[in-house]
């Protein structure tokens, strides 16, 4: 076994902290509830929407563990967790396109999302039908060169801004979950399409979520992703990939909080002693260090297999439980040894806070990753 890596990969991780820290940070937040626009060509230009997606389609051809890496030290680096969120949504859809698109698809829509110009969403979840992905009422039905598609999605990352998106519609209803969906890219503009505007919530700020309602939306057979009824399979794979992708974000994130806990630790003194020297404040950092040691071996694992082209969901799913709820409890932590400087709105801490309560919902809830690893269990 050999835990080692590149000076690629080093340099890589140097490179996006670098940037993230010298001049992504340094550019202003645009009004509230606006996307970062200015960030987001930025990233573009780094060329990090297609990390792993191949040159041919103007993206750099990273593997999936070098991809991991260099995700890990954005979402450590760059203070707008909300932008890296609406990234890696650009980035595994990208992925689903690369990997069940024809060459015409691919064509089309990858050199654009590469270069930011087009951005891409995925909708699956639906007002009745969230961990119930079985339920979904959204419904494209054959008509002569095509089909009409009927249903309404809700929660949608990038919604709000995407020129196009892949929707999850049952297409065989009679027939068994493995083979009642299919998947559609959908473009913004399809008549039928109507978008709401973007939710506001909890945290993540920048990232962009909304509704997305179809009637009568009219889809020709080349507008189909796959094969029909290839829907659930090929959701069950971009699951994978987002559990080992966002959640290498969200382990970047468990090391900045890391970070701002010693630097805080050390410097604040009370009673006459930096409160790091009391163990009841070390005892949070150390948790925080063995977590970041933790979801780093279980992540790389899963990115690994997928690199050798092995199964990697069971894998994929405990690197998500553990690092959503660990990064969870670290920013609780980091909150507290801030003390009331923690809750303040100039400190990172609240903020952080906020972001990471929904890593514990979406990519599948923690009850429902927990559901999958019972499952491998023979359970
Ligand atoms: C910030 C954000 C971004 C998102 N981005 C996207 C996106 O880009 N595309 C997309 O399609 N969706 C997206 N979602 C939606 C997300 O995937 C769903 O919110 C999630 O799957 C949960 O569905 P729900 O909200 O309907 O909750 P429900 O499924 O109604 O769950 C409610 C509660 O019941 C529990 N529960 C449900 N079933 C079981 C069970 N069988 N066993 C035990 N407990 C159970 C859940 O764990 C949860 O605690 C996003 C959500 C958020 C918050």
């Amino acid at each position: 076994m050999d835990f080692s890596t590149t000076t690629e990969q080093q340099a890589l991780v140097e490179a996006v902290t670098r940037f993230c820290r010298e001049h992504l940070n340094a550019v202003s937040p645009p009004r509230e509830g606006e996307f970062p626009w200015d960030k987001w060509r930025l990233c573009c230009d780094q060329g990090i929407p297609g990390m792993p997606i191949g040159a041919e389609y103007g993206g750099l051809g990273y593997d999936c563990l070098t991809t991991a890496m260099v995700l890990e030290a954005l979402g450590a680096s760059c203070t707008d967790n909300g932008l890296v969120h609406a990234l890696v949504t650009q980035i595994l859809t990208a992925l689903q396109i690369q990997a069940y698109g024809t060459d015409a698809q691919k064509a089309r829509l990858l050199p654009a999302a590469c270069r930011g110009e087009l951005v891409l969403a995925q909708a699956m979840t639906e007002p009745d039908a969230g961990s119930s992905t079985g339920d979904i009422r959204t419904a494209a039905v054959a008509v002569d060169g095509g089909y009409r598609l009927n249903g309404a999605k809700v929660f949608i990352s990038n919604a709000p801004i995407a020129g196009a998106i892949l929707v999850y519609a049952v297409t065989s209803p009679g027939a068994n979950f493995l083979q009642k969906l299919s998947c559609f890219v959908v473009d913004a503009g399809r008549s039928g399409l109507r978008k709401g505007r973007p939710m506001a919530k909890m945290g993540l700020e920048s990232l962009q979520n909304g509704e997305l309602f179809f009637d009568d939306c009219p889809l020709t057979d080349a507008d189909l992703l796959g094969r029909k009824g290839q829907g659930s399979s090929m959701f069950s794979e971009a699951m994978t990939w987002e559990r080992v992708l966002l959640f290498a974000t969200h382990l970047g994130r468990i090391a900045h909080v890391f970070e701002l806990s010693v630097e805080y630790a050390k410097g604040r003194t009370q009673f006459g002693s930096a409160i790091g020297k009391y163990q009841a404040i070390a005892n949070k950092i150390v948790d925080m260090r063995v977590d970041l040691e933790l979801g780093r071996l279980m992540l790389y694992k899963a990115a690994w297999l997928k690199d050798q082209g092995r199964m990697a969901a069971f894998e994929a799913s405990m690197a998500k439980l553990f690092i959503s709820e660990r990064l969870r409890q670290a920013a609780i932590a980091g909150l507290q040894i801030h003390g009331g400087y923690g809750s303040r709105k100039e400190y990172p801490l609240e903020g952080i806070l906020r972001d990471a309560m929904a890593g514990t919902i979406y990519s599948g809830t923690t009850e429902i990753q927990q559901n999958i690893i019972a499952r491998f269990c023979g359970l």
